[in-house]
C-alpha cells in the first residue's frame, strides 16, 4: 500500500472508496447475479442505462472486459476495428481485440486523439479479394493518451451517422465520460446518444473500488452478458461492488469539475518550470501529459526523484510524464506536487551547470 502522505498523481484508478461507499458495501442486499438475481447489481444496471438513455447496461469487472464484451458483440471472427492510433483498446488491453473476437485493429491517427469522419472513411472497406471488412469503429472519450483529449458531440454524431448510413456500429470507450460530459457542459446520455454502445469506469474518477458498465441497446447487451460469462465475469454476489457503483455513478459524477481545475492549475504550474513544456488550455479534464525531454532528465528518472519526496506519477514515455488528478488530491497536494516537481528539476539543471 502507498504511505497515506504520498500524493498519487498516478491514475485515477488510485482512489480508495469513501466511507459511504464502505458503508453501501457492507450493507448491500445480494442475490445470485449469474440468477440474475442481485437486486443491487439490477438496480445499478437500470439507473446507468437510465442515465445514457441506452435500452439496457451491463456491471463488468474491468473496463478491458467492457470494451472486450463489446467488440464482441459488435463484430465477427476475420473483421476489423478502426480504433485511434494511442487507443487503449488498441494499446493497453493485451490484444483482446484479437484474443477474443478475432479481429483486426486498424489504428488511424487523429489529430490531438480526436478522430474526425474524414480520417475513419479512407479505412472503411467492404469485403474484398484483399481486405477484411470493418466491423465496427471505437472511439474513445476523454483520449487517455492524449491527454484527457475531449471529442465535441458534433464530431461523435457526425462519426455515427456516416457509419450508420454504411451499417457499422460505432462503439465508444467512455472510460472517462463523465470526465468528458462535464468538460463540454453535457449529460453522458446527450454526448453518447448516437453511439451504439458505450462502455464507463465507475473505478476511475468516479471512485468505486471495482467495475465498470456497457450500456447499449437490449439485444447486444444480452449477448455481451454471454460473453462475460465466457470471460469469466459472471460474479455471483456481486452486489457488494455495486453497491459503491451506485454511489459513483449517482453522486460522484457530479464532482468532476473539481478535478478538471485542479489539473489546469498543474498544468499552469508546471509550464512555468524550466525544462517542461506544456500547453496548460490544453487541459480540458483532469490527465495532464507534459514533456520533460527539457529538463536533462528522462520521465523514469524524474519519477524516481519524485517518488523519494513523496509524490507519484508515471512517465508514458522518456519524453512525456503523465499526472492524474482525482478525489483523493486536493488543491494543496497539487500546491505540494508543483513545489517538489520545482526542487527536483532546478536541482538537476543546477548539478548540470556545477
Ligand atoms: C482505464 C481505461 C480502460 C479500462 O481499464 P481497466 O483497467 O481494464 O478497468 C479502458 N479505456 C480507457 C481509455 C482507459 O483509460
Amino acid at each position: 500500500m502507498t504511505e497515506p502522505s504520498m500524493i498519487d498523481l498516478r491514475s485515477d484508478t488510485v482512489t480508495r472508496p469513501t466511507p459511504a461507499m464502505r458503508r453501501a458495501m457492507a450493507e448491500a442486499d445480494v442475490g445470485d447475479d449469474v440468477y440474475g438475481e442481485d437486486p443491487t447489481v439490477n438496480l445499478l444496471e437500470r439507473r446507468a442505462a437510465e442515465i445514457f438513455g441506452k435500452e439496457a447496461a451491463l456491471f463488468v469487472a474491468t473496463g478491458t472486459m467492457g470494451n472486450t464484451v463489446a467488440v464482441k458483440a459488435h463484430t465477427t471472427h476475420g473483421q476489423e476495428v478502426i480504433c485511434e492510433a494511442r487507443s487503449h483498446v488498441f494499446n493497453y488491453e493485451l490484444a483482446m481485440i484479437a484474443w477474443f473476437s478475432g479481429c483486426v485493429a486498424r489504428p488511424v491517427e487523429g489529430a490531438d486523439g480526436i478522430l474526425h469522419w474524414e480520417q475513419i472513411e479512407p479505412f472503411v472497406r467492404p469485403l474484398g479479394p484483399h481486405w477484411a471488412p470493418t466491423g465496427l469503429i471505437s472511439l474513445e472519450n476523454t483520449h487517455n493518451m492524449r491527454g484527457g483529449a475531449v471529442t465535441p458531440k458534433k464530431v461523435i454524431d457526425d462519426i455515427c451517422d456516416r457509419a450508420h448510413e454504411r451499417k457499422l456500429p460505432v462503439h465508444l470507450d467512455g472510460a472517462r465520460v463523465f470526465n468528458a460530459a462535464t468538460a463540454l457542459g453535457l449529460r453522458v446520455a446527450e454526448l453518447c446518444d448516437k453511439v451504439d454502445t458505450v462502455m464507463f469506469c465507475l473505478s476511475k474518477g468516479l471512485g468505486a473500488p471495482a467495475g465498470s458498465m456497457v450500456a447499449g441497446p437490449a439485444e447486444t447487451i444480452d449477448r455481451a452478458r454471454l460473453y462475460r460469462k465466457r470471460l469469466g465475469g459472471g460474479m455471483r454476489q456481486a452486489g457488494v461492488l455495486a453497491a459503491p457503483g451506485l454511489i459513483a455513478l449517482e453522486e460522484m459524477s457530479k464532482r468532476l469539475a473539481i478535478d478538471h481545475e485542479n489539473a489546469r492549475f498543474l498544468a499552469e504550474g508546471l509550464s512555468r518550470i524550466p525544462g517542461i513544456a506544456i500547453r496548460p488550455e490544453s487541459v480540458r479534464t483532469n490527465i495532464v501529459i507534459f514533456n520533460v525531454s527539457g529538463t536533462g532528465m528522462t520521465s523514469y528518472e524524474l519519477s524516481g526523484s519524485l517518488k523519494s519526496r513523496g509524490v507519484l506519477a508515471n512517465g508514458v514515455n522518456p519524453a512525456h510524464m503523465r499526472m492524474v488528478t482525482h478525489f483523493d488530491v486536493d488543491r494543496a497536494s497539487c500546491e505540494r506536487a508543483l513545489q517538489v516537481m520545482e526542487e527536483v528539476v532546478c536541482r538537476t539543471a543546477a548539478a548540470v551547470r556545477a
